[in-house]
């Protein structure tokens, strides 16, 4: 099967801003930011979206959290941020690999649109 555009960017594929990359996962910047920091955390495993998770995917999602707290401390949050993970059409989810978003540097509005 063809690789998803986020494994392109775990196998160095497509050049990327990598905040980190370990065994499970990999953090990079977005590349249409929608905060002063916006970021992406994304597991190597090509899960589709949050409906494709698994028995057994439980601690691979706990570890992206941790991965997200750590770079969003690396990259100067301190006054809070933001997690989302847009899942399907109604999120306007447009890439089919799970991903973690984190948007800081600035107030978020709520409710979402
Ligand atoms: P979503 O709409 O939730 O699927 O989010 C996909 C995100 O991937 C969007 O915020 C895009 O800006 C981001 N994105 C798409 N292509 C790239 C890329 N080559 N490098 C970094 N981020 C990307």
């Amino acid at each position: 099967m063809a690789k998803t555009l986020f494994e392109r960017i775990a196998d160095k594929e497509i050049p990327a801003v990598l905040l980190h990359e370990d065994e499970q996962c990999i953090a990079f910047a977005d590349i249409d930011p929608q905060a002063p920091v916006h970021f992406l955390v994304v597991p190597r495993k090509p899960i589709p979206s949050l409906d494709h998770l698994e028995a057994g995917d439980e601690e691979l999602v706990g570890h992206l959290f941790t991965v997200a707290k750590q770079v969003a401390k690396a990259q100067g949050l301190r006054k809070g941020y933001r997690a989302v993970f847009n899942c399907g059409e109604d999120a306007f989810q447009t890439v089919p690999h799970l991903h973690l978003h984190i948007l800081g540097g600035r107030k978020m509005g709520w409710p979402p649109g």
